[in-house]
């Protein structure tokens, strides 16, 4: 099974994703991480996304295109993938069905986590990740629960650039649930739940 994850940043698609991937072993693709891991590295796409992640921009598509593109020919798994943060934008969605209509596979689901803007900001300046496996929790956990390194909070998580996020989302991500409403692919999980409340539905929404 194949999906793209939908929903503002902070809506808990990677905390899905991660779920679905340990019980069912997708290959998660998530292009923040890909860009985050490049800004670390400093190689020359990490130097040049930077300065439009700090400020909570969109990076250009020229940049993430053949990084995503180059990262879905390395899926070998048999289980499928999931694309969290991917496509951002209508001009992404359309080079994503081209790539895999190219290769000859299909999208099996487009899943919006949807929580309101008010819950994403509380929720954005309250997560830490974990510097070592990339777990996501809060601030009330100064060590990672699941393998005890330290966790930080990301430089894109400050209110001012939350809000410009916000605002981007609202902007050029949102109307990718049109597009994906038109190809009859959308289905649409409440993300303002407990987690395992909202993985049940998950599930339920994916026939898994
Ligand atoms: P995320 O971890 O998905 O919240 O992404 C963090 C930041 O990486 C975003 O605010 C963008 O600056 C950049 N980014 C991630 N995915 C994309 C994408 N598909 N297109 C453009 N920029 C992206």
């Amino acid at each position: 099974m194949n999906i793209v994850l939908l929903g503002a940043p902070g809506a808990g698609k990677g905390t899905q994703a991660q779920k679905l991937v340990e019980e069912f072993g997708f290959d998660h693709i998530s292009t923040g991480d890909l860009l985050r891991e490049a800004v670390k590295a400093g190689s020359e796409l990490g130097r040049a996304a930077k300065k439009y992640m700090e400020a909570g921009e969109l990076v250009p598509d020229s940049l993430v295109i053949d990084l995503v593109t180059e990262r879905l020919r390395k899926n070998v798994r048999g289980a499928g993938f999931i694309l969290d943060g991917f496509p951002r934008n209508t001009s992404q969605a359309v080079m994503l069905d081209s790539e895999l209509a190219a290769a000859e596979i299909a999208l099996d689901a487009a899943l919006l986590v949807s929580v309101d803007a008010e819950v994403i900001v509380e929720r954005l300046s309250l997560r830490r990740v974990c510097k070592a496996c990339g777990y996501t929790g809060s601030a009330a956990q100064a060590s990672c629960p699941k393998c005890g390194a330290e966790m930080y909070q990301r430089d894109d998580d400050t209110p001012a650039t939350v809000r410009d996020r916000l605002q981007v989302y609202a902007e050029k991500t949102a109307p990718l649930i049109d597009y994906y409403q038109g190809k009859n692919m959308l289905v649409e999980v409440d993300g303002d739940r407990p987690q395992d409340a909202v993985y049940a539905d998950v599930k339920a929404l994916l026939h898994l």
